[in-house]
Parts: C-alpha cells; structure tokens; sequence
C-alpha cells in the first residue's frame, strides 16, 4: 500500500512563537484560521498575545476563508536560506485574504513567472516534518 502523504518540506520549521500556538495547532487538521481581537472585532495577523490595533488582550481564533488575491509578488531564483534552494525558483507574495488582513506567503502549484497582482488564490497545505502543515497559497479553481 502507498503512503498517500506528501514528502516533508525541506524548509526549516518555523517556531511556534508566543501567541501563536492555536493558529498551528489548526494546521494539523488543515484548518486555516485567523485570530480576531474580541475588543475591536477585527482581524489579527501574524498571530500574536495582544492586538495590535488597540493592544486588547482577548483574542480568538476563526476559521478563515483561506482565500485571497496576490497583492504583490517577487520570484526567488537564488534564495539566501540554503534550506530553499532545492525549491527555487519560487513565487513570494503578499496576499490580502478576504477577511482584511495581509500574509507574506509563497504562491505554488504554477509556474512562478504566472503568479501576478490581482490574482485570486487559496491555500494549500505543505506537511512540516512535526505533524504541523504549512499554509501556502495557489491559483483559485
Ligand atoms: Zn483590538
């Protein structure tokens, strides 16, 4: 019988920092979710202990759209991290999701040099070798 899951990334893991333990939790069912500040109702991102807009303590995490447009985006054709060599090139961009906030993010899936502004996307999940999965975007169907 074949193993149906992916090959694990060969990107470095990224640290569950303070805050941020709920949103990676999620990834392990795939869940892609947003924390919300409870006191000003509006969307936190990147996850963190105190929102930054009126720095209230009361946050949550809901589940988010997942889906976005590309509001920026550049092509890695020789990245510095020698942990992503092997996947260069590769698309990095910023995505406004639909929710209000913006992501820093790599867009897969297509080729590089067709990621461009405007365009609509969805996440999609590379495995991390701790069970976690990592939220990537690629063109909406
Ligand atoms: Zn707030």
């Amino acid at each position: 019988m074949s193993d149906p899951t992916p090959d694990p990334s060969p990107r470095i893991q990224p640290p569950v920092t303070e805050g941020a333990e709920g949103f990676w939790e999620a990834t392990r069912a795939r869940r892609y979710v947003l924390q919300w500040c409870l006191d000003c109702e509006a969307p936190v991102s990147y996850p963190r202990v105190v929102c930054p807009g009126c720095l209230g303590a009361r946050l949550e995490y809901r589940p988010a759209s997942g889906r976005g447009t590309v509001y920026a985006v550049t092509v890695e054709h020789r990245p510095q991290n020698p942990a992503m060599r092997s996947l260069a090139p590769y698309a990095v961009a910023l995505v406004d999701l639909e929710e209000g906030v913006r992501v820093l993010s790599n867009v897969v899936d297509c080729a590089p040099d067709d990621v461009t502004v405007g365009l609509a996307v969805a996440v999609t999940w590379e495995p991390l070798d701790d069970g976690r999965n990592l939220p990537l975007f690629r063109p909406a169907p």
